[in-house]
């Protein structure tokens, strides 16, 4: 007989649900937060921040990182990227400005919205911002006319398989097209750069990436058998992150490993190639503390009404179709609850289904990695509950 049978078997015993690892160190800092701040509060970890630059520089040392300031542009993070050398994504004037007015220097700003204001691009012109995206042959001329010589990129379609927000439906060049207008931009006495791309949003699936570095390289091909030398690839955002424990299928690491061989596989060493991380650069630094201002029985559940909801910092639920993971300070068994936000919306209504021990008036509500696409799509002041302060610590 075999020795393995003769092994002595382990009793069967069922798995029991093991209650979530809480982090102390995040807990002890929203006990101390919570001493000095009222809430809503987003506190903001500036050593999140820097282990993800840090990281997203690690496993992709060949591209420089534009952080992407429509995810965040709280002014603090915003000078933390600038003490950390990072360059900068913009999509608006007042956008530029935020980051310039922070000492920001204006060749490493890309202006990257593919369809510009004329007041825009005369903002960028100046304010020296010269690098900047284009999609079609009317936005060429409208740069053409307003900021002659700027440097651009031509962002074409690409897939989004598998993206959670999906960003090539109202942008992006047919490939197809793109010498077309790379010559269209040189003969308007434009610098054609390259090319740029988005995969879409919390984009856990790398074939997007490889895929578009290969269009990429078609018309890097082609543009040069054809007389104009292209130097750039735009990568765009889109790297993913956990937004709740246990999130499957995302692993930058081995993503970022996939996207550096199909790089030096596909372009020669002289190729620059930039990204636009948004989300992935600030999103797990952002911790949102809310209180329960009240509390109720129906529907056969608790309900918690927060003092922030779906008009504040949760405005993620709706525009980065977003879900979050609930936490509490309380410890206990737990329920089945309704978190609401304060507004008189039942649209405001955070989660029918949230796991929570029983809470009381003025107990705080947590969530983690919402510092992305949360506070600044929030509205200002809707039914008079204003958004969360955001504190960088
Ligand atoms: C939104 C956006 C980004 C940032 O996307 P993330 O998914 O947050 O990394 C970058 N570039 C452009 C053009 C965008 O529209």
């Amino acid at each position: 007989m075999p020795s393995t049978l003769l092994k002595k078997q382990r009793p069967f015993t069922p798995k029991l649900l093991k209650s979530k690892v809480e982090l102390p160190g995040v807990e002890n800092l929203i006990r101390a937060m919570l001493k000095k701040h009222r809430t809503p509060l987003m506190i903001i970890r500036r050593n999140v921040l820097e282990r993800q630059f840090q990281l997203f520089r690690k496993c992709l040392p060949q591209v420089t990182p534009y952080y992407a300031i429509k995810a965040n542009p709280h002014p603090d993070i915003l000078r933390a990227f600038i003490e950390m050398g990072a360059s900068f994504d913009v999509a608006s004037a007042w956008e530029m400005k935020q980051v310039l007015r922070l000492g920001a220097a204006p060749n490493r700003i890309i202006f990257a919205n593919t369809i510009k204001s004329v007041d825009d691009l005369i903002s960028a012109r100046r304010s020296r911002v010269r690098l900047m995206t284009f999609d079609s042959e009317p936005e060429l001329y409208k740069i053409s006319e307003h900021y002659p010589g700027a440097h651009v990129l031509l962002r074409i379609k690409v897939a989004n398989r598998g993206s959670t927000v999906n960003l090539s439906l109202k942008f992006g060049a047919d490939a197809e097209n793109a010498f077309g207008l790379l010559r269209k931009a040189k003969s308007l006495g434009l610098v054609p750069l390259g090319i740029s791309f988005h995969v879409g949003s919390q984009a856990k699936n790398v074939e997007n990436y490889l895929q578009a570095l290969e269009i990429t390289s078609g018309i890097f091909s082609e543009a040069g058998r054809k007389g104009i030398l292209l130097k750039t690839v735009d990568l765009g955002g889109g790297f993913p992150i956990q937004h709740f424990e246990g999130e499957m299928g995302i692993n930058f690491e081995r993503m970022t490993s996939q996207i550096r061989k199909q790089i030096r596989k596909l372009f020669d060493e002289k190729t620059e190639f930039i990204a636009e991380p948004g989300r992935f650069l600030v999103g797990p630094a952002g911790v949102l503390v809310t209180q329960v201002i009240g509390r109720t029985f129906r529907n056969n559940k608790n309900y918690y009404y927060l003092n922030d909801g779906i008009y504040g910092d949760f405005s993620g639920m709706v525009f980065d179709h977003c879900t979050y993971e609930f936490r509490t300070l309380r410890r206990g068994q737990k329920y089945l609850s309704a978190l609401a936000g304060p507004t008189c919306d039942s649209f405001d209504t955070l989660s029918t289904d949230a796991e929570v021990p029983e809470l009381y008036v003025n107990d705080a509500v947590y969530v983690k990695n919402i510092g992305a696409y949360s506070s600044c799509s929030a509205a200002a002041n809707f039914n008079g509950f204003p958004p969360a302060k955001t504190v960088l610590v």
